[in-house]
Order: C-alpha cells, then sequence, then structure tokens
C-alpha cells in the first residue's frame, strides 16, 4: 500500500499504534477496507511497565512491540513511521513529516502526553515518564545522581541528590515512589556500600486528600500504608508551586531541597493541529459522540486517550486507561463498517474491568467490580495480568525472568548508564556527563 490513495476499498488511517490503534486495525482484519497506521515511534510501548524500565527492573526493549511485526499477517494493513503535524478536513488529507496523506476516514489515536501546567520551570527540570525515552532518561539521570552521591564532599548537595520527589499520586507515582523505596530499602547498601539507607529519601506528593484517589477507599488506604511502611514520606491535599532544579515549594510552604523531581501528577491529550477548537474539551482532550465521532466532523473519529465521550452517566470521560482505549478501538471497528455498509451505528458502552496497583514485592491492590482485596494475593493478580497484556512471546519471558531474578535476589539488573542524561540540556548525551 502506497501513502497515495488508490482507487478501490475505503481507506481509513489510524494516527497512532497505541492500545486504541492497534486494537482498532486488528478488529479491521479481512474487511474491505485499506488500514493505514501512522506512528511516530515503529513500536507500540506497554506503558504500565515504564516505571519498572525506569527502575532498571526490566529491559526496555521487553515493554515494546514493532507495530511492522503485529500486522505480518494482515493484507490490508500498512505502517509508515511518521509523524503527523496537521489534519486538513477540509481536503481530507493530514500532513505528515512524510508528505500529505489522503483519508476517507480519519480515526486519531495519538494518546496523551504529560501534563505540566503551563510551569515552564517545572517542565524543564522535572522527570516525566510517558515513553521509553523518558524512562530511560529517569532511569540514566537517577543512577548519575547516585554516582555523584557517591564522590561528593559537599553534604549539602549529598543530600539533595539522595532526596526523591514523586509528584502525583495515581498508579505512576504510587508504583514509582514504591518502586524508589524498594531500591533504597534493598539495592542501595548492596551497590553503594558507602552510601547508607537513612541517606536517601523519598517524597510522594498529592493534590488530593488520599493517593490512588480513583480507585476504590479501601485501595487507596491500603496503598497510603503500604508506601509509609517501606518509609515513602506521603504529602497529601498539597500543590507543587515551583522547582529550580533545586529547590520544590509546596504551597503549604515546605521547601524540599532535592535533584530529582519525577513529574506524574497530569496528562493531557496529544494530537495534531487542524480541528476547529469548540472540539478540544478539558485536558486537551477531543470531545466525541457515543460512536467515537469528532464533534463536527462526518469522517473524522478519535479513541484512547486523546477522546473525550462525555455522557451523563461519565462526566469526565472514559478513564484514561489500557482499557478504555482497547474498547473504544474494538468498537469503532465495528461502527466504521456499519457506516461504510450504510447501516445503522452501535453507541459505545465502556466495561470497567476494574483497577490494579502495585506498592512494592508482594504488595498490590486490586478493585475487581465490588471486589477490593490487597497484599500477596493481588500482587500475583496485577503480575499475570501485566504479563499476560504484554505483545509477544519473547517480551513476556523476558520480563518473567527479570521478575524471577528480582525475587531470588533481591536485586535487579538492568541498571545501566548507556547514554547520560545530560542536565544542563535535560537531553540524553552520549559521551559527556
Ligand atoms: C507510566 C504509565 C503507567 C500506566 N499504567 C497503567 C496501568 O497500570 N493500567 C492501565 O490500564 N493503564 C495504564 N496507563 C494508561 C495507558 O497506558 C493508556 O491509557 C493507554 O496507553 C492509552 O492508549 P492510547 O492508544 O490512547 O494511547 P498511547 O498508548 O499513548 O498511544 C498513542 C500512540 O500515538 C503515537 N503518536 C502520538 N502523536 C502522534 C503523531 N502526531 N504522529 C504519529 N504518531 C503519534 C505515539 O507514538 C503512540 O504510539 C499508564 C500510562 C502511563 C504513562
Amino acid at each position: 500500500m502506497d501513502i497515495n490513495k488508490t482507487a478501490g476499498m475505503p481507506r481509513i488511517v489510524i494516527i497512532g499504534g497505541g492500545f486504541a490503534g492497534i486494537n482498532l486495525a486488528k478488529k479491521l482484519k479481512n474487511k474491505p477496507v485499506e488500514v493505514l497506521m501512522l506512528d511516530k515511534h515503529n513500536y507500540h510501548t506497554f506503558q504500565p511497565l515504564l516505571y519498572q524500565v525506569a527502575m532498571g527492573a526490566i529491559e526496555a526493549d521487553s515493554i515494546g512491540f514493532p507495530v511492522r511485526r503485529i500486522f505480518t499477517n494482515q493484507k490490508n494493513f500498512a505502517f509508515n513511521l511518521a509523524e503527523v503535524k496537521t489534519i486538513n478536513p477540509e481536503k481530507n488529507t493530514i500532513t505528515a513529516d512524510i508528505g500529505e496523506i489522503a483519508y476517507d476516514y480519519l480515526v486519531i489515536a495519538t494518546g496523551a502526553n504529560t501534563n505540566f501546567f503551563g510551569n515552564k520551570e517545572i517542565e524543564h527540570y522535572t522527570m516525566p515518564m510517558k515513553n521509553i525515552s523518558e524512562a530511560l532518561n529517569i532511569r540514566s539521570f537517577m543512577l548519575q545522581n547516585l554516582e555523584k552521591a557517591v564522590v561528593t564532599t559537599d553534604q549539602k548537595e549529598k543530600d539533595a541528590l539522595m532526596t526523591f520527589v514523586v509528584v502525583g499520586g495515581g498508579p505512576t507515582g504510587v508504583e514509582l515512589s514504591g518502586a524508589l523505596a524498594e531500591m533504597r530499602n534493598k539495592v542501595l547498601c548492596k551497590d553503594y556500600p558507602s552510601l547508607c539507607e537513612e541517606d536517601m529519601r523519598v517524597y510522594l506528593v498529592e493534590g488530593k486528600p488520599v493517593v490512588l484517589g480513583a480507585m476504590s477507599a479501601t485501595a487507596s488506604a491500603a496503598a497510603k500504608a503500604g508506601l509509609l511502611k517501606m518509609g515513602v514520606t506521603i504529602y497529601n491535599g498539597v500543590h507543587v508551586q515551583s522547582y529550580n532544579g533545586c529547590e520544590l515549594k509546596i504551597d503549604d510552604g515546605t521547601v524540599i531541597e532535592t535533584r530529582n523531581v519525577f513529574w506524574a501528577a497530569g496528562v493531557m491529550g496529544e494530537m495534531p493541529e487542524g480541528l476547529t477548537n469548540g472540539t478540544i474539551t478539558n485536558g486537551k482532550r477531543i470531545l466525541v459522540d457515543e460512536i467515537n465521532r469528532v464533534q463536527g466532523y462526518q469522517n473524522i473519529f478519535a479513541i484512547g486517550d486523546v477522546s473525550a465521550m462525555i455522557t451523563t452517566e461519565r462526566p469526565n470521560g472514559i478513564p484514561g486507561m489500557a482499557q478504555g482505549a482497547i474498547q473504544t478501538g474494538q468498537h469503532l471497528a465495528k461502527n466504521l463498517m456499519h457506516i461504510i455498509n450504510g447501516e445503522p451505528t452501535v453507541p459505545f458502552k465502556y466495561w470497567d474491568k476494574g483497577s490494579l496497583a502495585t506498592i512494592g514485592q508482594n504488595k498490590a491492590v486490586a478493585d475487581i467490580w465490588k471486589l477490593h482485596f490487597h497484599g500477596f494475593f493481588a500482587w500475583l493478580l496485577w503480575m499475570f495480568v501485566h504479563l499476560m497484556s504484554l505483545m509477544g512471546f519473547s517480551n513476556k519471558l523476558s520480563v518473567l525472568v527479570s521478575w524471577a531474578s528480582k525475587y531470588l535476589t533481591r536485586n535487579t539488573d538492568n541498571r545501566l548508564i548507556v547514554r547520560f542524561f545530560n542536565t544542563e540540556t535535560r537531553m540524553t548525551d552520549p559521551v559527556s556527563k
């Protein structure tokens, strides 16, 4: 399939090979349509395990899977590595860095990016974690700072290098702060004999009065108790005001001197330009109707994290989780075929399968329908679900082996500084520090 549309079957162009885009394209297998997927990465990322890459617990490659490999046996599918810059609805085309591409139906499945709420200083100095590169940046940055802490003779600087702050107490923040505490408790003294556990501090800062606010009260209380037991200091009901690379100021007057701030406090839709302003709602998401059609357009759709299907039942839209993306993608495939065949469409209904979050080894929380449980069984369930959801047999095996090794040795093997993170330019640098 060429990027220039050929006459014949209707062409569906999908921007984004995340959970939403992949599941939509798979459901269009053997249907009389041309499917063209564009993504700025040539792989699909399993974001729920990014924090384990950041902490050196698993290999980076094991949470990515090449898009072309997923669709080897799908004849009506083509992929191009491309970043889409603009949508041109009046011409039914999109403009990407590889050229202009025509569509009959366009599906925006571009996901979400980190929201720094317009604060440029925070954006510059804190570390986000939305993709594999950013997770690897965190890994390098954290390990570089520990190496600096080993050699510095300035006690104040050593304290700042060994103070870790995670901002945002959702699942990502809870998992990241738990993993940092685990590293302090189990790995630090073994690998860095001159540093001691008491020197490393882990803070979690969350604006809501609880952590894991979107989960049940049981889950959030168990997560908080678990983190406190592991030695994480939690600030609830407060907001970060500023961070200049050294001092983190919180709105209750607290100032934390730290060189390590990880930002997991918010997300916003990521999308190319070109849609009219009225179609964008809070969280910079695209307003869609009950069949994921973008409001005001006939042949443009949005699915997954970038979309907002606001209903009376769900005034904030479908939760920004893998299940929402998978289900909207699969359902849209059916509706696109209905539209193409001139049949009535079927409104989307979200099936909430539950939520899981891990706090550390042997500790997780789970809300499955009306059941709430935590501890070892929730942890086993968390591992099983994540392992099964990973794409590719070799990825599953690689993660399983890393987890087994971590369980048995109480240590992790992927703590490599492959590329230095340059703290001035905030970019990775193959040669200098
Ligand atoms: C750290 C982290 C932990 C998470 N943990 C969980 C969890 O435990 N459980 C859970 O259910 N959910 C979790 N989520 C949320 C879940 O990963 C998302 O809800 C899901 O990935 C959304 O799928 P999507 O297809 O909408 O977007 P994504 O998976 O983000 O995919 C979007 C794709 O679009 C591509 N793209 C973006 N812009 C362009 C462009 N202009 N041109 C070309 N390509 C573009 C991107 O490269 C990407 O491949 C987590 C997310 C993060 C970041």
